[in-house]
């Protein structure tokens, strides 16, 4: 076996997850051990470091044939410099990961944020497969974005750009304040926080929903209802769409990516969500920009932010 193999790391708050790729994007091995983030930074990179040499001496691999490491990381990052300037759930702090774990591997190292390394990883062996331009959504406790232009994904000026989940939609008079601060971003219609705190409304205003009985209501109760007809639940999912879908007509007008892959929990509401979303971007988008424009699952799951890793050597 002489193939070129990538690494990639999922810097997660309690697991550490790596896995090999080969050259199309294809996982073949992943490993997985604790992050140990109550030990300090260094315990971190200690164990970065060790599973990253554990991984390839357990594969039919050689170290030769590894041509680099890239890593997502949730938090905030310095991609010029390589440093890791803030990642509450690992603990770093102005952490320079590309020059020590270069230095203590020797090996190219790529980093990225979390989001577009998920992305990077829908469109290289997932989702996006053989797709130049797509836009990927993370729905889950916020909801998080990454847009690959011509295959790479796209940084912005600070590095920030993907931030969809900060999308103004809401109009003024129903909007309510984001976690960022501002008024009526997608996230707190379109996430899973925000879905149950519309159930919850809705049960505190006395609305006639199955939901009403259940002591803590999550997302999964709300699709669950929404399947079984319950017209408050179904109300709910369309206007998480609804905002999805708009995001969407303003997105394809912008960037017009050929396909927009939506991944995280809130997907799992299925068709009830997709078929909103689509019909609401028909609704909004230009004729000619809708052309050809596929709004599908994400594919990867939870393996996309290691593919996604591994791919940031490739593009
Ligand atoms: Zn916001």
């Amino acid at each position: 076996m002489s193939e070129n193999i990538y690494v990639g790391v999922d810097l997660g708050g309690t697991a550490i997850k790596v896995g090999i790729c080969n050259h199309e994007g294809e996982l073949l091995h992943t490993y997985e051990g604790p992050t140990e983030k109550e030990k300090g930074t260094d315990t971190v990179i200690d164990n970065i470091v060790k599973y990253v040499r554990l991984i390839v001496e357990q594969s039919p691999y050689s170290w030769d044939q590894l041509v680099g490491v890239g890593a997502g990381v949730a938090g905030f990052t310095d991609l010029r410099a390589g440093v890791i300037l803030l990642a509450p759930n690992i603990g770093f702090r102005d952490v320079p990961i590309r020059a020590i774990l270069e230095e203590r591997l020797g090996k190219t190292i790529r980093i990225d944020n979390d989001a577009n390394v998920a992305a990077l990883g829908e469109a290289w062996s997932g989702a996006g497969k053989g797709v130049n331009d797509c836009v990927c959504y993370t729905l889950g406790t916020g909801v998080g974005g990454g847009i690959i232009l011509n295959g790479k994904i796209y940084q912005g000026f600070a590095g920030l750009a993907g931030e969809i989940g900060h999308i103004s939609v809401v109009p003024d008079l129903e909007a309510i304040q984001c976690g960022c601060g501002k008024m009526g971003c997608l996230e707190t219609v379109s996430s899973a926080t925000g879905i149950v705190r519309m159930a919850v409304e809705a049960v505190e205003r006395g609305d006639q929903t199955s939901l009403s009985s259940m002591e803590q209501i999550t997302a999964k109760d709300i699709f669950d209802a929404a399947k079984a007809g319950d017209e408050v639940s179904i109300r709910i999912i369309n206007r998480a769409a609804f905002y999805l879908g708009k995001s969407m007509a303003a997105i394809a007008a912008t960037l017009n990516p050929e396909r927009f892959i939506i991944g995280g929990g809130v997907s799992k509401a299925g068709d009830i969500l997709f078929s909103k979303i689509r019909e609401v971007f028909a609704e909004l988008t230009p004729a000619p920009l809708q052309q050809g424009v596929e709004i599908i699952p994400a594919k990867l799951g939870n393996d996309a932010g290691i593919v996604g890793a591994a791919g940031l050597l490739l593009r």
